[in-house]
C-alpha cells in the first residue's frame, strides 16, 4: 500500500518531467521488480532521465519527499544492487546513452550512463582503439552499471578491470550537487574518490558522465580452445602458464556439464566429452602469436591437455566467445533459474576451489557447473534451480553460497570479484571485514550520503559486528619513533592523540617529500615497517612493509624475473612514501602496469584514532564494500599511516627499446605526436624533452620512444614508430635499452633539488594547445612532456600561476613539486579546486579531527 503523502508525492514527480519520463502504473512497474539475480523489491515509480539536470531534480524531488533513489542501469546485476528493496524510486538509465565525445589521439571518449558497454567498444573497435572491460552481458549491460560494479570479464586477466580504464566521472550526490573526480587528465592532486566511487553500487552518488580511457586494439589475435580430462588439470595448467611469465589475454575455464549446455544453444564446437576446457587468447602484434602459442602450448602438454582447437577464421573465434558469453541465455533454456555465485581465490588455489565447492554443492544436493575467468582466479559455480518455488530448495542453494563465501575468504580471496554485494551479499561483508573496517566504508557513506537515500539497504550487514577497542598505552614514545609493526603504530597513535594537547606527526619514509614539509610536535619514520610478509610470485602479488625501499624491492623480486612496474627518481624512495604521494612514472601507460593505484591490490592502514583496517586483498578482484584501498594512494598521508601494502607484481619484460631522436621544432613535435600515439600498443614511454638530450646535451627537443614486452611485439612496434619517423624525414639518433622511465628519473632526480619544478596534467589531445598557451611561461624552461600520458614536467617556469591558469582553463590542473623551502606549501601549491574538495575535508574531519596527520602535507 503507498501512503497518501507519497502518492502526493509521486504525482508531484509526474509534473516535474516531460511525457512517458515517468512510469507508476503497478503493472508497468513488475519489470522493475528484479535484475537478474534472486531479489525482489516493488519500486513506487521509474524515472527515465534525459539530461543530468533531470537527475538533479529529482534527486532534490527525493530529498523534499524523503524518498529513496535506487540507479539502474540495463538491470542484468546479479547481486540485487538495482532492486527496489525498501520501495524507493528508480532512476533508468537507458535513454541517457550518448557518446559525447569520442577522442581518437588521447584514446578516450567521454560517455553517458546508458551507452552499452559492447556499442562504447564496437565504436572504439572501428577506430583501431578498445575499451577492455568486457563482462559477459556487455551485450547488454551500461557503462554506469559496469563502474558502479567495477566490472570484469574474460580479458581483464591481461588488461584490467574497469577501475583502470575510468578517469573521471560526473556525479550527482545525494543533496542534489554535482560534482566532478578526477577528469580527462591522469592523477587529479585530490582523494581518490574516483577510485571509491568505481564499484560503490549506487550508493554513494548517481553517476552521470564518465571519462574512460581506451588503448590500442591489438592488431592479431588468436583464440585456442583446449580439452582436459580432469578439472584439477585444467587447474593446474593455468598455474604454469602464470607461473612460466606468460601474460595471454584471456584464461577462461568451463567444466563439461556448462559446455553441454552451452553447445545445445550455440552448436560452437565445444569439446562437450572433456571434464573441462580453456579457452586461451593470446594477442599483440602479427609477429608475437605463434611464440605465445607455442609456449602455452607446451605447459598445456605437460599437463595432459588434448584436442588443441586453434580458431582458423574470425568467425570461428567469434563463434567460440558467443557461446562463452551466452551463459544466462544457455542455462535459461533448461532451468527456470540459477544461482551464479561470484567470488575469488589466489590463482593457484583454483583447483582445490573448485573441488571444495563441488562437495559442499553434493552434501546440499544441488547440482553446480562451472564457468570461471581463471586467470583472476575468479571463480563461478553456477548453481541450477529446478523449482524456484521450493522455498527448501532455494535455502540450500542460498546455504551453498554462503559456504562458497566462507571457503573464499578462508583462502585470502574474496566474497565477490566482479558480481558486487548488492542484497545477495551483505551478511558476508563481515566474514571478510571487522567492525573497523565496515565502520570506515560506513564513514564513506556518512560523507556522501548521510541520510541513505540512495540505494538503501545495499552492501552493509544489518548488523555490525562489535569493535574491540584496544587498550589506551601508556606513556608516550620518545620522537622520532620508529614502529615496527602497525600495533605499534597504532599504540604511538593513540598516545599522541590522547595527549594534551594533541601532538601533530609527520609521517617520514626516506624524506624526500616530507623533509621540506612544516616541522610537526612528533616524527614517525615507517623505515621499520620494512619486511617482505608475502611473496607469491605464482599469484604475481607481494605483499611488503612500507618502510622498504622500492630499490630494494625489486631486488628481490627480479631473482623470479618478476618486478613491480614503478620507477622513482631517488634510489631511497620508500614505496609507503610513493603510495602516498602516488608518484607515477611514464611507463604507467602500458597496459598490464598502470598507475600506482593500478598496483596497489591491498593495504593496512592504522587511522588517526588507532585504528587498524586492512584495505582490498591479494586478488586482482575484489568488489567487497568500497575500494578504500585508492583512498590511500595519492592522499599523502593525511588520512591514516599506511602499514603495509600488496602489490600485484608482473613479469618482467623480455625485451625492451627505446628510439630517440632530435626535432628542431616544437610545432614539428605537436604535429608528429598524434602520429607516434596511435602506434602506442606495448610502448611504456612517449616523451618530448626540450634542453634535455640524454645522448650529448645539443639538441633543443628530443623525443623518446620505448616499447617493452615480448621480445617481437617491441621489435614490430618499434620498426612501426621507425617507419613514422621516416616518412616524417626525422632520423633516429639512437637506439638503446635504457627505458623512457630511466631517462625521465635521471631529469628529475637532478631537477628537483633546485629551483620550482611542476608537474601538469592535462588530457592527450589537449597538448598542442596547451604547449601554445603556455609558450611565454615555458620559454627557456627545461621539460619532459610525457605524452603518452598527458603530464609535462617542467623546470623553472617563469610564472607558476601563469602556468597553472592557462592550464585550468582546460580541465588541467599543474602541482608545484618542489621549490625553494617553504614556499608553495599552501593550496597554491595544487593549482587545483577538486570538485570534491567539500567532501575531502568532511571525510579528513571524520578521521583525524583534529587534523594531527601530516599537516600541511596536502590540498585539504
Ligand atoms: C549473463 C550475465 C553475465 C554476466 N557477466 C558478467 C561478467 O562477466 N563480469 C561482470 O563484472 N559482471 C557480469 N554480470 C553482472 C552484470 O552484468 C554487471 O554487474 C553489469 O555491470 C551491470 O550493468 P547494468 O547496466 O545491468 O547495471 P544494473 O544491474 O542496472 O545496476 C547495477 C548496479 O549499478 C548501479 N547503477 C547503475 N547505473 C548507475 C548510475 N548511472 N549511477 C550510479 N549507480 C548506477 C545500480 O544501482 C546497481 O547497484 C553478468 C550478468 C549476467 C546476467
Amino acid at each position: 500500500m503507498v501512503s497518501m503523502q507519497k502518492e502526493n508525492a509521486l504525482s508531484s514527480l509526474t509534473s516535474l518531467f516531460g511525457t512517458g519520463q515517468v512510469v507508476t502504473n503497478a503493472f508497468q512497474l513488475r519489470t522493475y521488480e528484479m535484475d537478474a539475480g534472486l531479489d525482489r523489491g516493488k519500486p513506487l515509480g521509474v524515472v527515465f532521465p534525459k539530461t543530468t539536470e533531470d537527475i538533479i531534480r529529482l534527486v532534490q524531488w527525493a530529498n523534499e519527499n524523503n524518498i529513496s533513489l535506487i540507479a539502474r542501469g540495463a538491470g542484468t546485476g546479479l547481486s540485487g544492487g538495482a532492486v527496489a528493496e525498501h520501495g524507493g524510486v528508480i532512476a533508468a538509465f537507458a535513454g541517457m546513452n550518448r557518446v559525447i565525445e569520442f577522442d581518437e589521439v588521447g584514446r578516450s571518449a567521454v560517455v553517458e550512463p546508458g551507452v552499452v558497454n559492447s556499442v562504447l567498444d564496437e565504436l572504439a573497435k572501428a577506430k583501431g582503439l578498445y575499451y577492455p572491460p568486457d563482462p559477459s552481458s556487455g551485450r547488454a549491460a551500461t557503462m554506469g552499471g559496469n563502474i558502479a560494479e567495477n566490472a570484469g570479464g574474460p580479458h581483464c586477466f591481461k588488461y584490467g578491470v574497469t577501475t583502470n580504464y575510468v578517469t573521471g566521472l560526473q556525479v550527482v550526490l545525494a543533496d542534489g550537487s554535482l560534482v566532478q573526480l578526477g577528469g580527462r587528465a591522469l592523477d587529479y592532486p585530490e582523494y581518490d574518490f574516483l577510485g571509491v566511487m568505481t564499484g560503490n553500487e549506487g550508493t554513494l552518488g548517481i553517476i552521470t558522465q564518465a571519462s574512460v580511457r581506451l588503448i590500442r586494439n591489438a592488431p592479431a589475435v588468436q583464440t585456442l580452445l583446449v580439452a582436459f580430462d580432469a578439472i584439477e588439470q585444467a587447474g593446474r595448467a593455468v598455474s604454469a602458464i602464470i607461473a612460466h611469465g606468460l601474460v595471454p589475454a584471456t584464461l577462461e575455464f568451463m567444466d563439461q556439464r556448462i559446455m553441454r549446455i552451452l553447445e545445445d544453444y550455440t552448436h560452437a564446437g565445444l569439446p562437450v566429452d572433456a571434464e573441462a576446457a580453456l579457452i586461451i587468447e593470446v594477442d599483440g602484434f602479427a609477429e608475437s602469436l605463434s611464440g605465445q602459442m607455442d609456449e602455452i602450448i607446451a605447459d598445456l602438454c605437460r599437463h595432459h591437455a588434448r584436442d588443441l582447437r586453434l580458431a582458423q577464421t574470425s568467425e570461428e573465434r567469434d563463434q567460440i566467445w558467443y557461446a562463452r558469453k551466452s551463459v544466462g541465455g544457455a542455462i535459461a533454456r533448461i532451468a527456470p533459474a540459477y544461482y551464479p555465485v561470484d567470488g575469488t581465490v589466489p590463482r593457484s588455489k583454483i583447483a582445490e576451489t573448485l573441488k571444495a565447492i563441488t562437495e559442499i554443492c553434493a552434501a546440499l544436493k544441488l547440482s553446480v557447473s562451472f564457468v570461471l575467468h581463471a586467470g583472476d582466479g575468479n571463480v563461478h559455480p553456477h548453481i541450477f534451480i529446478d523449482d524456484p518455488h521450493d522455498h527448501a530448495l532455494v535455502e540450500r542453494v542460498l546455504e551453498a553460497g554462503r559456504q562458497v563465501m566462507v571457503l573464499c575468504v578462508n583462502e585470502g580471496g574474496s566474497i565477490t570479484g566482479e558480481h558486487g554485494v548488492g542484497t545477495e551479499k551483505r551478511s558476508g561483508m563481515s566474514l571478510m571485514y571487522n567492525a573497523d573496517e565496515l565502520r570506515a566504508m560506513l564513514d564513506v557513506k556518512g560523507v556522501f550520503d548521510p541520510k541513505h537515500l540512495l540505494n538503501p539497504g545495499k552492501i552493509f550487514p544489518a548488523e555490525l559486528p562489535t569493535s574491540v577497542v584496544p587498550p589506551a598505552p601508556r606513556g608516550q614514545p620518545a620522537s622520532p619513533y620508529a614502529p615496527a609493526s602497525a600495533q605499534e603504530v597504532a599504540s604511538a597513535l593513540q598516545a599522541w592523540c590522547a595527549a594534551d594537547p594533541p601532538k601533530t606527526v609527520r609521517i617520514r619514509g626516506n624524506g624526500i617529500e616530507s623533509a621540506a614539509l612544516p616541522p610537526t610536535d612528533v616524527l614517525l619514520s615507517t623505515l621499520e615497517l620494512r619486511g617482505i610478509g608475502a611473496y607469491a610470485p605464482e599469484d604475481l602479488y607481494v605483499t611488503v612493509g612500507a618502510g622498504i625501499r622500492l630499490l630494494d624491492l625489486q631486488r628481490v623480486l627480479a631473482k623470479d624475473r618478476m618486478w613491480l612496474p614503478l620507477v622513482s627518481p631517488w634510489q631511497e624512495s620508500t614505496v609507503g612514501g610513493i603510495v602516498a604521494t602516488n608518484s607515477n612514472a611514464p611507463l604507467r601507460m602500458r597496459y598490464g602496469y598502470g598507475g600506482v593505484r593500478d598496483l596497489v591490490l591491498a593495504v593496512t592502514v592504522v587511522q588517526p584514532n588507532g585504528r587498524i583496517i586492512r584495505c582490498g586483498r591479494s586478488v586482482v578482484k575484489n568488489v567487497a564494500g568500497y575500494d578504500l584501498t585508492k583512498l590511500f594512494v595519492g592522499s599523502h598521508g593525511t588520512l591514516g599511516v599506511i602499514s603495509d601494502i600488496t602489490f600485484q607484481v608482473v613479469p618482467m619484460p623480455r625485451a625492451r627499446s627505446s628510439l630517440i631522436a632530435s626535432l628542431d621544432s616544437l610545432e614539428r613535435a605537436i604535429s608528429l605526436a598524434p602520429r607516434l600515439l596511435r602506434v602506442c600498443l606495448v610502448a611504456s614511454a612517449v616523451l618530448l624533452c626540450h634542453r634535455y638530450d640524454p645522448l650529448d646535451g645539443l639538441a633543443p627537443y628530443t623525443l623518446i620512444y620505448t616499447a617493452e614486452g615480448l621480445k617481437e611485439d617491441a621489435a614490430a612496434e618499434i620498426a612501426e614508430v621507425r617507419g613514422v619517423l621516416a616518412a616524417e624525414g626525422v632520423a633516429v639518433r639512437a637506439e638503446c635499452e635504457s627505458s623512457g622511465s630511466e631517462i625521465w628519473a635521471t631529469w628529475l632526480g637532478a631537477a628537483l633539488p633546485a629551483g620550482i619544478v611542476m608537474r601538469v596534467g592535462f588530457a592527450p589531445k589537449d597538448l598542442p594547445g596547451m604547449l601554445g598557451g603556455l609558450a611565454q611561461a615555458i620559454d627557456n624552461a627545461s621539460f619532459i612532456a610525457d605524452l603518452g600520458n598527458g603530464q609535462l614536467y617542467l623546470r623553472d617556469a617563469k610564472n607558476v600561476q601563469a602556468v597553472q591558469k592557462a592550464v585550468q582553463a582546460s580541465g588541467g590542473y599543474a602541482v608545484v613539486l618542489s621549490a625553494s623551502p617553504g614556499s608553495y606549501n599552501g593550496p597554491e601549491r595544487w593549482g587545483h579546486t577538486p570538485g570534491a574538495l567539500d567532501l575531502m575535508r568532511a571525510l579528513k574531519a571524520r578521521w583525524d579531527p583534529g587534523n594531527l596527520l601530516n599537516p600541511g602535507a596536502f590540498i585539504v
